[in-house]
């Protein structure tokens, strides 16, 4: 399939794999089921793809249970399950151009996103938790008595991991580096919109030489394949990132069979601008921390609170900046801006926009869709936003700008702390007391101060409140996928 751009004409990648990966087979659906993945940018169906549910999880998870309890995963050393991960991220590097071209064609971001950005930052984490493998060990501890008591961080076990489609290969990585690090097998359900770049992935883990059932990957759909992992009583642990709503329901659902959850859920991030900023980064920060990957961010800065005094020039400049947006085919070098990921998420962004003209916000940008074909909206920008507007307390997850008014301190504190969510935020300011003081007092898992969306493998991300449990990236995952056991052992 070719793709002509003004910049000439693409080949789009091959599809290599649409199957269920079970152990190191690629298999159809047990009821011979699939579904279509769409192109979000044309809405044609690329291809179709196994519709795993409950049968294919089962078979699934007992694959990954055997490879956990006995086989060569079990009895690797630490530093070599670390060279698989430097394996894989290497395989990753040499098929770069690939990857990156499969992102765009499932889920519809501006390739040259996918190139800069996704995938270093995938290849990335895989690297650093690569080096965490070797490093993970107990403590010895002084107990009373003549005892010699020692603690080891060991796996938790079948790690069932739920995806979502807004960043496909980055979400891979963030699940499967702590997970695979600590000796972990993987149960994996990516979103249904973006199934494919997942699926390319497992065959290269198979490649980079991962034994059979380490990785286990079922496509499919939320309801039935996702529920079917949420439920199974051999799966040790849920890691999910998605909406709040499916975040509840899993934190419910498991607690059936009490297993460890970790939750990267929804969020309404507070982005504050002080009248004191360097305003040409501050507005290029707030376009990007709202507009980036089309706006389908969970840390989004989706309430941007500008000081008065600055109000107007930086109402007037962000909105020229939205103007020079360039919307359009996704394969196109200077396209920044892609479709939405799916109708649905389209018309959920169109009734937003519609709700904030009904409620009295001012649409000074944008508004309507682009085009008559692929899920396009225009970079969308509203004034005259006041805090309890459902576009000011909502999560949009679309090209969509509030920008509510502020004059003090205090004010902006609590104003921005007001939200059931608590992901992330971002302060800009010169003065260094005040951007701490900020950064002190707001209430989110991230605090930007004079940037947006730096994220580094290192740096734990999650959210307080409704935005979460528990941290991703950093040292902080590795608490997620071990068990601390202590050993005693009498010594008199
Ligand atoms: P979602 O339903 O939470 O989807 C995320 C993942 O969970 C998908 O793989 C989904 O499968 C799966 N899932 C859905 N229902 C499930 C269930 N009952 N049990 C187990 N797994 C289940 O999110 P969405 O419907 O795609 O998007 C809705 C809204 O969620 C968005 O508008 C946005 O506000 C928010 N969202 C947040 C993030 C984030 O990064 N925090 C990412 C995506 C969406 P399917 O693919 O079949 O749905
Ligand atoms: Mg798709």
């Amino acid at each position: 399939m070719s793709v002509a751009t003004e910049s000439g004409t693409y080949t789009a990648p091959a599809i290599r794999q649409t199957g269920i990966l079970i152990g190191d087979e690629w298999r159809p659906a047990v009821s011979g089921k699939t579904f279509s993945t769409i192109n979000p940018a044309t809405e044609e169906v690329i291809c179709e793809v196994a519709e795993g549910d409950a049968e294919d999880v089962d078979l699934a998870v007992h694959a990954a249970r055997s490879a956990f309890e006995s086989g060569p995963w079990s009895k690797m050393d630490a530093r070599d399950r670390g060279r698989l991960l430097l394996k894989l991220a290497d395989l990753m590097e040499e098929n770069l151009d690939e990857l990156a071209a499969l992102e765009t064609l499932d889920n519809g971001k501006p390739i040259s996103d996918a190139r800069a950005a996704d995938l270093p930052l995938a290849i990335d984490c895989l690297r650093y938790y690569a080096g965490w493998a070797d490093k993970v060990h107990g403590d010895t501890i002084p107990v009373r008595g003549d005892y010699f008591c020692y603690t080891r961080r060991e796996p938790v076990g079948v790690c069932g991991q739920i995806i979502p489609w807004n960043f496909p290969i980055l979400m891979v990585a963030w699940k499967w580096g702590p997970a695979l690090a600590t000796g972990n097998t993987i149960v994996m359900k990516p979103a249904e919109q973006t199934p494919l770049t997942c699926l390319r992935l497992g065959e290269l883990a198979l490649e980079a030489g991962f034994p059979p059932g380490v990785i286990n990957i079922v496509p499919g759909f939320g309801p039935t394949a996702g529920a079917a992992l949420v439920n199974h009583r051999l799966v040790d642990k849920i890691a999910f990132t998605g909406s709040t709503e499916t975040g509840q329901l899993i934190m419910r659902e498991a607690a059936a069979t009490m297993k460890r959850i970790t939750l990267e859920l929804g969020g309404k991030s507070p982005n504050i601008v002080f009248a004191d900023a360097d305003l040409e980064a501050a507005i290029a920060g707030a376009e990007f921390g709202l507009f980036f990957n089309q706006g389908q961010c969970c840390c989004a800065g989706s309430r941007l609170f500008v000081e008065d005094a600055i109000h107007e020039e930086f109402v007037e400049r962000v909105v020229a900046r939205a103007r020079q947006r360039v919307l359009g085919n996704p394969f196109d070098g200077e396209t920044t801006q892609g479709p939405q990921v799916d109708k649905t998420q389209f018309e959920k962004i169109m009734g937003y926009i519609e709700s904030g003209q009904q409620e009295g916000a001012q649409c000074v940008v944008g508004g309507h869709r682009r085009g008559n074909r692929g899920f396009y909206v225009e970079p969308t920008v509203f004034t005259n936003v006041s805090d309890s507007m459902k576009i000011a307390q909502e999560e949009i997850f679309g090209p969509v700008m509030s920008i509510l008014k502020f004059s003090d301190v205090e004010e902006v504190i609590k104003r921005g702390n007001e939200t059931t969510f608590g992901l992330a935020a971002a302060v800009w300011t010169s003065d260094v007391k005040k951007a701490h003081r900020v950064a002190h007092s707001l209430r989110a898992g991230t605090v930007w101060v004079n940037c947006y969306d730096v994220f580094d493998a290192a740096a734990p991300f999650g959210g307080f409140k409704q935005s979460g449990l528990g941290r991703e990236l950093g040292e902080a995952a590795l608490a997620n996928y071990t068990e601390h056991k202590t050993v005693t052992m009498n010594l008199g």
